[in-house]
């Protein structure tokens, strides 16, 4: 009996030490590399993406760093009065204001956010102080606010004619409602690799319409809406952010291309945890993710989410898989 446990605890012992060894083997494989002439690429959610690609494109083209190419991308976004989910424009929380998250991750691992943060045009640029000018990487509502101004950001109202009309309607009813489907959502999410194949990621948006005050989702959350590791790829997320941030949805979906799946199987994969957790017949979530060889992928809960793609100086709208109906 003795001997058996002896032996047991022997065999067990080996066993585990091949498991630390073979750990260790696996560490000393190549990295991934990033397929040669296989950047410049962009990806980005929605229809949105089309003219923000391009302008990604230029950017880099005119000697932009891929940092500056997908914080300018989103930019033109965030510029636009009748985009009514992104910066100016953006449809409201639930006292009428519009509350705005963004977040930027380089390819050094570096990256900063804002959350809760109204009057400012441009969240991804004021992220993009939090991650160079501060030691932190994420602030939040007046902080956030001072912070920009305090940095040279010009305080703006981003209450449109639009969404100021599309609040009054909702308060007739004030229904509260935090489920996504295709009308009450966006978010311009864009992963971008340049040249050498350095990957880079940003994230902005007013988030859902008339939410709680105060709510955030998982746009600004690193890890959540973006997730960048340069040796291994990147993601991100659109749809309800509650349901990405508890799946952890773009960390989880670069550790699975880490481990081998494909982009799209990735993102299938992240969709398939939410799928576990909770009901999804109202909610949409769409992932999309690069890794180090130039290889896209993109995956949703529902028929309707697209992405814009631009490789090879093409720019072409493109239709999600997706779960069901
Ligand atoms: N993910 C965003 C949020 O939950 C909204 C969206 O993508 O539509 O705030």
């Amino acid at each position: 009996m003795r001997n058996n446990r002896r032996s047991f605890i022997l065999n067990f012992g080996i066993a585990a030490l091949g498991m630390v060894l073979g750990r260790n083997a696996d560490k000393t494989k190549p990295k991934f590399r990033a397929r040669k002439g296989a950047g410049p690429i962009f990806i980005s959610t929605w229809n949105h993406g089309i003219e923000a690609n391009q302008v990604a494109l230029e950017v880099l083209k005119k000697g932009g760093s891929g940092l500056d190419a997908v914080e300018k991308g989103v930019m033109v976004v965030e510029s636009d009065p009748d985009n009514g989910s992104v910066g100016i424009g953006g449809m409201p929380d639930n006292k009428g204001n519009v509350a705005l998250d963004a977040c930027i991750m380089s390819s050094d691992g570096n990256c900063g956010a804002v959350c809760m943060l109204e009057n400012i045009e441009h969240p991804i640029s004021v992220a993009r102080k939090v991650m160079e000018d501060t030691p932190h990487v994420l602030l939040a509502a007046d902080g956030a606010f001072d912070f920009a101004i305090s940095k040279g950001f010009k305080k703006r109202n981003l209450n449109t004619k639009n969404s100021k009309q599309a609040y009054k309607e909702w308060k007739k009813e004030s229904r509260y409602k935090p489920i996504i489907n295709v009308e009450n959502h966006d978010t311009i999410g864009m992963l971008g690799m340049d040249d050498n194949g350095d990957i880079f990621g940003s994230c902005t948006t007013s988030g859902l319409a008339f939410k709680m005050r105060g709510r955030i989702g998982d746009s600004p959350i690193i890890g959540a809406g973006l997730f960048i590791d340069n040796e291994v790829g990147g993601a991100v997320a659109t749809g309800l952010g509650e349901s990405v941030i508890k799946v952890a949805g773009a960390a989880i979906i670069v550790e699975l291309m880490r481990h081998g799946y494909s982009p799209e199987d990735a993102c299938k994969e992240a969709v398939l945890r939410i799928q576990k957790n909770e009901n999804t017949k109202d909610i949409q979530v769409g992932f999309l993710a690069i890794n180090k060889a130039g290889d896209i992928g993109s995956y949703a809960i529902h028929p309707g989410f697209n992405y814009a793609l631009t490789i090879n100086d093409n720019t072409s709208l493109e239709d999600s898989d997706y779960l069901r109906n």
